[in-house]
């Protein structure tokens, strides 16, 4: 199971992860998207997808 991180320095707050994956990510308060469940990302695929989307690159597994 990976570890997924959102690097805080990286995300712009687009909001692409969290619709590609909304099991996975959201968007909090500070407008920037955390990971909700990563255990999610082991049911489905849109976690990789939503890696790989990341304009920045911000999404990381680990
Ligand atoms: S897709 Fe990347 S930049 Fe956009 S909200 Fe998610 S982590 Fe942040």
């Amino acid at each position: 199971m990976p570890n997924i991180t959102v690097d805080p320095d990286l995300c712009i707050g687009c909001g692409l992860c969290a619709e590609i994956c909304p099991e996975v990510f959201e968007i909090g308060d500070d407008g920037q998207a955390q990971v909700i469940d990563e255990n999610e990302c082991d049911q489905s695929d849109c976690c990789s997808e939503a890696r790989d989307s990341c304009p920045t690159e911000a999404i990381k597994f680990e």
